[in-house]
């Protein structure tokens, strides 16, 4: 059901079913009958015709007794006294009145209309039983729309415990059909009706034979309670209604089709319509649809069958807006220069199951862009999706701008989808040739297999994949599901960041430091640490790479060098020179403003720069390196401490020793955890301590862990050293009592 409703053509049969049963659509029935019959007409028939008592109204009893009289004496069919006669108001025109009447006998029929009373009920009252006596009578029973227009009557109508016919049965003398009630025919343009003047009649002015076997209905013109109004035509004499009632009983059939069935023609010629193969009988369907809604309910009517369009044409227009609006969407979604979709549409669509979803990044897609000229470009990208489409069969390829193109594949087992993907790649191995210029270029895919997950969310991941294989000039990149439990995290972790230092859950750790030749605690390494409300502590590697990520590793470098200036400033307080170590993210050595936030920051906080020794990672995300070279030095010519951390696990060790002014090099603790037993790591580090020293650099041996590796160490005249075994991470309040009971010890069992 809800898939349904998310079609448009099932979508607006609901809401016109709605509109059916609720006669929504009355007012567009009405306009549409207005219309109709203010352009369709025909004449009255000639058998009825229609005396206006109007003119003669003065006579009184006796006048009308005489008409009545002279219209007998041409021998109508029947003559209905449709008019209010002055009966009981003189005696002998009472009298001539009922001598009349009483020789047309049942020929002579009265005509009840309704009395709309103050509550603007209908009521109908008949005549003085004494006058009526020995005729029919008839009543004027018209059901209207809301606007009063007459649409339909029922046969006969109940009053008083008798049954009465209705006037246009009597005339056309048919008295039953397939339906209750009746509908009368609109056609009839009531400017026909044979009409003759009382007073003519009176005066021997109108031929006898006028009048001769028709039906001869005495009417008064005058306002009347009760009115109504007939379809193109307004305001008219009541008597119209009834004859346009007669008319359409003639027919053969006289039944009102429901609403529900031109709603269904309509309904099942828009599916066929909507369903059809070729745009040319989509397109004759339509009009169809439309000449259905227009000509179907006249055609209809001429055999008697009354049927209205308002919930079908109801359909159609909420039909048409929804296809309209769809449409626009559409075309938002498609490229304007390559004419292909773009991946909106991609990302817009409900996936199949069972299927992957690969983006590809051609490699220089800009560049090869910037050489075409602007009618060539388009060219570029469909050929680029033609390739695509005849390598992997591929029906639909998107394309965003920026030489990103995506699409689905059968989810094949992992290694059949990347070797078909190789394949794929393979193609691309041949120049693309656009036009006179020819192009060199790379596919890279990235692949996201989470089947289940949003279309959009999957589409951005291939697409951050496909990124990430183009950056790392691979040919593959696999969105790894995780990532996406990742994704919100990372996302948030701008704000996090910020809370944890707020509430304390982000604090710094001290990790002693001691003078190898002394035996004492000569300084300390502040290390970040994160215990996490939920997630538990973070080690430091996941968070400072993250906080890398979100653009948050500034303030927390910042925050880090003010609280360990604090540190500082408390222990040399205590009288012995106590040296500092912060960690800079190579992500951060060569921004511009760095030395001017670490002279500013020591200056406020009046502490010795000499006092804070600043380690470097050599890592390859230092961006611009000369900047970072500029930058360190600038730092060391404001007294900071320059020490190279990690050192010996890098690419350029000695590269970056020849090249950046420093003081003191750590020795990674990767080598130091072997020394004792490996003679190879033994004489790295040996000869590490010998050229450090040549370069007139303190060494700091980390990550020592047991009284051998201390031993070995300062055997082979390493300066410093840091490790577990000397003093793990801690809070500064445990540093304190540690540092003020230790400050100076024997490295005791060596
Ligand atoms: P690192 O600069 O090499 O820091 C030394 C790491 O070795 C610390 O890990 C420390 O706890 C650990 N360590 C010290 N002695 C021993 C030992 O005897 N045995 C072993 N197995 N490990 C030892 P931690 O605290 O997990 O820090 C990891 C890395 O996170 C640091 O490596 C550093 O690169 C980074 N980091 C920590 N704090 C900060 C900071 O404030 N800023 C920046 N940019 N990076 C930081
Ligand atoms: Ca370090
Ligand atoms: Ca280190």
């Amino acid at each position: 059901m809800r898939r349904l409703l998310r079609t448009p053509l099932w979508l607006a049969l609901f809401i016109a079913l709605a509109g059916w049963a609720t006669d929504f659509g009355e007012p567009v029935a009405h306009i549409y009958w207005n219309v109709l019959y203010k352009n369709w007409h025909h004449q009255a028939p000639q058998s009825i015709v229609v005396v206006n008592t109007a003119d003669i109204a003065t006579l009184g009893a006796a006048g009308e007794a005489q008409l009545i009289d002279i219209a007998r004496q041409s021998n109508p069919h029947r003559l209905y006294i449709d008019t209010k006669l002055q009966f009981g108001a003189d005696k002998s025109g009472d009298a001539r009145l009922r001598d009349v009447l009483g020789k047309l006998g049942s020929n002579a029929v009265f005509v009840v209309r309704p009395v709309v009373d103050t509550a603007f009920t209908k009521s109908f009252i008949i005549p003085d039983a004494s006058l009526v006596h020995h005729h029919p009578i008839v009543v004027a029973a018209w059901a209207t729309n809301f606007l009063s227009y007459v649409e339909h009557a029922p046969y006969w109508v109940d009053i008083d415990g008798a049954r009465y016919p209705t006037v246009s049965t009597d005339l056309s003398g048919v008295h039953s059909g397939f339906q209750s009630d009746y509908y009368a025919d609109f056609s009839v343009d009531p400017g026909t009706i044979p009409t003759i003047s009382g007073r003519d009649l009176l005066d021997g002015k109108v031929r006898p034979d006028k009048l001769s076997g028709k039906s001869v209905m005495l009417t008064s013109f005058d306002a009347r309670d009760g009115r109504t109004y007939y379809f193109g035509h307004g305001l008219v004499n009541p008597v119209a209604h009834d004859i346009a009632g007669a008319v359409a009983l003639e027919r053969p059939v006289n039944a009102s089709l429901t609403g529900l069935a031109m709603l269904s023609l309509v309904f099942g010629l828009l599916y066929l319509g909507h369903n059809a193969p070729r745009k040319r009988i989509k397109l004759a369907i339509y009009a169809t649809v439309l000449g259905a809604l227009v000509i179907l309910p006249a055609a209809l009517r001429t055999v008697g069958l009354v049927a209205t369009s308002d919930s079908a044409l109801l359909l159609v227009l909420l039909f048409a807006g929804m296809r309209i609006w769809q449409k626009r969407t559409r075309r938002i979604q498609h490229t304007s220069a390559s004419g292909l979709p773009n991946m909106l549409a991609l990302s817009a669509s409900t996936l199949p199951i069972g299927c992957d979803v690969v983006v590809a990044a051609i490699a220089r897609y800009d560049e090869m862009l910037a050489t075409l000229p602007r009618d060539l470009r388009g060219e570029c990208s469909r050929q680029i999706a033609r390739r695509i489409s005849v390598g992997c069969g591929a029906t639909e390829v998107y394309h965003s701008d920026g030489g990103h193109f995506s699409w689905t594949e059968e989810a094949r087992p992992l290694d059949m989808q990347l070797s078909h993907l190789e394949g794929l790649r393979a193609l691309f191995a041949s120049p693309l040739q656009v036009g006179p210029h020819t192009f060199d270029t790379n596919i890279h895919f990235g692949l996201d297999r989470n089947e289940g997950v949003e279309t959009a969310t999957r589409v951005n991941s291939a697409l951050a994949s496909a990124n990430e294989a183009l950056a790392n000039g691979r040919a593959i990149e696999l969105f790894e599901a995780h990532r996406l439990a990742e994704a919100p995290w990372e996302l948030s972790l701008h704000a996090r960041i910020d809370e944890g230092l707020r509430n304390g859950d982000i604090w710094l750790a001290f990790q002693s430091q001691w003078d190898v030749a002394s035996h004492r605690i000569c300084g300390a390494e502040a290390l970040i640490r994160w215990n996490h409300p939920t997630r538990g502590p973070i080690a430091p590697n996941a968070f400072i790479l993250q906080a890398e990520r979100a653009g948050r590793i500034d303030a927390l470098t910042y925050w880090v060098l003010d609280q360990a200036i604090t540190a500082t400033l408390a222990i040399n307080a205590k009288g012995e020179r106590f040296q500092m170590s912060v960690n800079l993210s190579g992500q951060m050595v060569d921004k511009p403003d760095l030395v001017r936030n670490f002279a500013e920051i020591t200056a406020r906080r009046g502490v010795d720069p000499g006092l804070i020794t600043v380690e470097i990672t050599e890592t390859s995300s230092m961006g611009n390196r000369a900047a970072a070279v500029f930058n360190l030095s600038q730092l060391r010519q404001l007294g900071f401490r320059l020490s190279i951390d990690d050192f010996g696990t890098g690419e350029a060790s000695l590269a970056y020793l020849a090249d950046l002014p420093s003081d003191e090099l750590k020795l990674d603790r990767r080598f130091i955890a072997r020394i004792c037993d490996s003679e190879r790591e033994r004489a790295i580090v040996a000869s590490t301590i010998g050229l450090a020293h040549a370069l007139g650099q303190t060494v700091v041996a980390e990550g020592i862990e047991d009284a051998p590796t201390l031993a070995l160490l300062r055997d082979m005249g390493c300066d410093q050293a840091q490790g577990f075994y000397l003093g793990r991470p801690q809070p500064f309040a445990v540093f304190e009592r540690e540092y003020d009971a230790n400050g100076i010890r024997r490295f005791g069992h060596v």
